[in-house]
C-alpha cells in the first residue's frame, strides 16, 4: 500500500521511516529537486497545482496526506475527488488563513488573543486605538516561523508599518505577554477515536523552535484536560483524521490558542524515542485506517533542533541518551537541519544531558 504524500521534506521523510515498518511505501509530490524526503521513498518533482502530477499521485496512492500547510487547498480538494485526503482539506483551509483560523477557533468556545481584520490604513488605526498597543501585525496568509509579522509598541510604529507593509490582507492581535509557550498534539482516527501527547513547552530564537520539553516543569493535570479538550473540539469539528498540533501561548494561568497546523510537528518530534508511539505512527496509523497506537511518554525527553550547520555527530552521541536525527540537508543560516532527542529516567538527570548538548549544537545555550 502507497501513501501518497504532498511536500518532501524532512516531515514527509520521518512518516515514511515511521510507515515503513507497518509495510506502507511511500511517494511523494514536491517541487524542489533532490528533496529530503526522497532518500527514503519515491520522488515526482511537480508544482502543487500541476494536475498531471497530481493525478499520477493519486493512481499511486490509496491515500494522499501532506507535510506543508501551504499546499493549495484546490489541489487537496482535486485529489479528495479521486482518492482519499487526510486530514481533510478544510482543515487546510482553515489553517492557511490566520483570521479564519481566530474565527474558527472563537467560533468553538476556545480562547484566542484579541484580533482584528485589517486591509486598510484606516482600518490599522482603528484597531490600534480598539485594541490598543502593543500589538503584532500579521499577513493573513502564508506566515510561518514569524515572518510576516511586525510588532507595533508606540504610535509612531502604525504609521510606519502601513507604510513598509507589502500586504494589505492583514490582522492584527494583541502582543501577549506570555510566560511560556506551549503545543498539544492530538491524532485522530478514522473512526473518531482521540489520543493526545502531553502538552510540550516550545523555547523559540530568532522565530525558530529551539527546544520542546513535554511534560516540563509547568506541566499539570488541569492545563492537559483544558487543552486536550479544546483539540478535541477542533479534531471532531473538521472530522479530522490524523496527527493536528495546536500552539498555545500561557499567560500566569490563562492559556490562548496561537495557531494550529493540521500536520505532524516540530514539537512532537520527541516523540520518536520519547512515547509509545510517535507522531509519525500515529498519522499514518490514523490515514490508513489502523488502530491508534498508546501516547504514553517513556522517560522523560527534550527535543532540541539543529539549526545552520551540523554538530560533531560523535560528540552528539557520546552522550547517553541522545538520539541524532539527521536530515540530509546541506547545512544554512536559520535552517533546521536535524534535531536531537535525549531521553532520561528523571527531570534531573535530564537537566544535565540537555546541559552536555546545548553547547556542541549551539554555542548559545537552549534553556529547558
Ligand atoms: P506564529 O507565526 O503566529 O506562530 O508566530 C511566531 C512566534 O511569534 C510565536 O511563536 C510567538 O513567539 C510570537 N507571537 C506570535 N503572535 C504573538 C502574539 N499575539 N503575542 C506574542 N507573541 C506572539
Amino acid at each position: 500500500m502507497t501513501v501518497g504524500v504532498l511536500g518532501g521534506g524532512q516531515l514527509g521523510r520521518m512518516l515514511a521511516l515511521a510507515g515503513y515498518t507497518l509495510g506502507q511505501r511511500f511517494v511523494f509530490l514536491e517541487p524542489a529537486k533532490d528533496p529530503c524526503a526522497g532518500h527514503v521513498g519515491e520522488v515526482r518533482v511537480g508544482a502543487y497545482d500541476d494536475e498531471e502530477r497530481l493525478q499520477e499521485l493519486a493512481r499511486k496512492s490509496v491515500v494522499v496526506t501532506y507535510e506543508f500547510e501551504n499546499v493549495p487547498v484546490a489541489s487537496a480538494r482535486f485529489l479528495n475527488e479521486l482518492v482519499p485526503v487526510f486530514p481533510p482539506p478544510r482543515a487546510l483551509e482553515v489553517s492557511q488563513d490566520r483570521l479564519v483560523e481566530k474565527e474558527f477557533f472563537r467560533s468553538l468556545g476556545i480562547p484566542v488573543p484579541a484580533f482584528a481584520p485589517v486591509s486598510s490604513r484606516a482600518d490599522l488605526e482603528a484597531a490600534a486605538s480598539a485594541l490598543g498597543l502593543p500589538l503584532v501585525v500579521k499577513t493573513r496568509r502564508f506566515g510561518y516561523d514569524g515572518k510576516g509579522q511586525w510588532v507595533l509598541r508606540a504610535p509612531g510604529d502604525v504609521a510606519r508599518a502601513w507604510d513598509a507593509l507589502e500586504a494589505a490582507s492583514l490582522v492584527v492581535e494583541a502582543l501577549v505577554p506570555f510566560d511560556r509557550e506551549l503545543s498539544i498534539l492530538g491524532v485522530r482516527g478514522k473512526n473518531g477515536e482521540t489520543r493526545f501527547y502531553p502538552l510540550v513547552e516550545n523555547v523559540h530564537r530568532d522565530g525558530i523552535l529551539r527546544t520542546s520539553t513535554p511534560k516540563s516543569a509547568a506541566w499539570t493535570p488541569e492545563l492537559q484536560a483544558r487543552a486536550e479538550g479544546w483539540a478535541k473540539r477542533v479534531l471532531d469539528e473538521l472530522d479530522y483524521v490524523g496527527v493536528l498540533a495546536i500552539e498555545l501561548f500561557m499567560v500566569g494561568e490563562e492559556l490562548l490558542v496561537n495557531e494550529m497546523a493540521p500536520r505532524v510537528h516540530n514539537s512532537g518530534h520527541w516523540t520518536i524515542e520519547g512515547a509509545e508511539t510517535s507522531q509519525f505512527e500515529n498519522h499514518i496509523r490514523a490515514v490508513v485506517g489502523l488502530p491508534l497506537g498508546s501516547t504514553r511518554m517513556v522517560g522523560v525527553s527534550a527535543m532540541l533542533n539543529v539549526i545552520g550547520r551540523m554538530p560533531s555527530r560523535e560528540a552528539v552521541l557520546a552522550v547517553d541518551g541522545a538520539h541524532l536525527h539527521a536530515y540530509g540537508k546541506e547545512g544554512a543560516p536559520g535552517r533546521k537541519i536535524g534535531h536531537v532527542t535525549v531521553r532520561a529516567e528523571t527531570l534531573a538527570e535530564l537537566e544535565a544531558k540537555v546541559g552536555q548538548l546545548a553547547p556542541i549544537l549551539d554555542p548559545i545555550e537552549p534553556q529547558l
